[in-house]
């Protein structure tokens, strides 16, 4: 009797360990969830403190016990990055870029920022090799575009056409005025090189990407006066007026250049009348000034100068127009006009001859890339009075 109530303790017994199992499982869980936000907050402090080798062990400790940690390890990375901390964001990356425990999308995800970082951190060489890396992932198109950005920074041309033509096949979207624009700079730097067979190569390349680019007649100009091949240079300009003929004001030299050689320097001024008449621009009417003032003489350059500030006033011009009339006063009228001309000179002394259609920067010389905004071909002359 006595042995068989000891056999009943023993499911009694296995029912406490159980219990008490049960309950050691169940602090251990609690201590761990518990650990994983003391783990961050540990992280955070060593990141504050910028100790960043710590950092990164408590965050990687953390996102090994929670997969949803991983998630949060990018997005402080990405936000470190944006705050302007990119040694912090790269510290992250890189640690979840080494691990080989990660998902592959995790993986790829984590090299695309960190590609990002280095592209912050103007680390153009080792951004364009992790952004090749990113090839064949989910990430690629976006990596392209960017690498696209890196090599325009880097000014690889070539390299920068073969990953627009990658973005046009990825896409879809057509990436001809980025293309017809590299070439047009590797035109530039055959023009300087002298070595115009490459010139006119670059330059067809690039009008089979943009029909209407500006900027090839622009160098297709500059090409023919050096070659000395005035039809060409003709030609080149009538185009040039087809496409933006607001942009002669950049040749104006070679303008008044090409028609003394062929002995009728009149259509010079002729020809940048005609593009004033177009789109007055500041600029535009200075030039125009200038060139009338050598072939016409003084006379005809005041009615031009008159005519034109009739239509659109700018302070700039009648500064200009004060001086030339002030020659045909006596010398107490003659130095008063002088000191207004010069009072107006002051007052629109900044005013530059370009500005930026997309973020209004403002310059006195033309750039085919702003770089207030990086827009490709954002740059318009100033209007007549602004
Ligand atoms: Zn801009």
């Amino acid at each position: 009797m006595e042995f068989e109530a000891w056999w009943l303790l023993i499911p009694l017994g296995c029912f406490a360990l159980g219990w008490f199992a049960a309950r050691v499982d169940i602090r251990y869980v609690l201590r761990d969830a518990r650990a994983l936000p003391s783990a961050y907050f540990r992280g955070l402090n060593f990141l504050l403190r910028e100790q960043h080798d710590k950092a990164v062990e408590s965050f990687v400790d953390v996102s090994r016990r929670d997969p949803h940690a991983l998630d949060l390890q990018l997005a402080l990375g990405s936000l470190f990055r944006r705050q302007g901390r990119v040694g912090e964001a790269t510290s992250i990356h890189q640690s979840l870029v080494d691990r080989h425990d990660l998902p592959k999308e995790k993986r790829e995800l984590a090299l695309f920022e960190l590609a990002q970082d280095f592209h912050s951190a103007g680390l153009f060489d080792r951004a364009e090799n992790v952004y090749e890396q990113l090839t064949g992932s989910a990430y690629e198109a976006e990596a392209v575009t960017k690498l696209a950005s890196v090599l325009e920074q880097e000014k690889a041309w070539t390299k920068a056409i073969a990953a627009r033509k990658r973005i046009q096949r990825l896409s879809g979207e057509p990436q001809g005025r980025f293309i017809a624009q590299y070439h047009c700079e590797l035109a530039e730097l055959a023009l300087a090189a002298n070595d115009q067979k490459q010139v006119q190569s670059q330059l067809a390349d690039a009008l089979e990407s943009n029909r209407n680019s500006a900027r090839v007649p622009l160098i297709a100009f500059r090409a023919a006066m050096k070659a000395d091949d005035q039809p060409a240079a003709l030609a080149a300009l009538q185009e040039l007026q087809r496409t933006r003929s607001e942009l002669t004001v950049l040749i104006t030299d070679g303008i008044v250049g090409l028609f003394e050689r062929l002995g009728k320097p009149q259509e010079a001024v002729e020809q940048l009348a005609a593009a004033q008449n177009e789109v007055s621009t500041s600029l535009g009417l200075s030039r125009l000034v200038d060139a009338s003032m050598i072939i016409e003489g003084r006379d005809e350059a005041l009615v031009r100068l008159t005519r034109a500030l009739r239509s659109q006033p700018s302070a700039r011009e009648v500064a200009r127009l004060l001086e030339l009339e002030s020659d045909q006063h006596e010398a107490k009228a003659a130095g008063t006009m002088k000191d207004v001309a010069q009072l107006l000179r002051n007052a629109t002394e900044k005013t530059p001859g370009f500005h930026c259609g997309h973020c209004g920067f403002r310059a006195p010389r033309y750039y085919w890339k702003c770089p207030g905004c990086n827009e490709w071909e954002s740059f318009r002359a100033t209007p007549l009075g602004q």
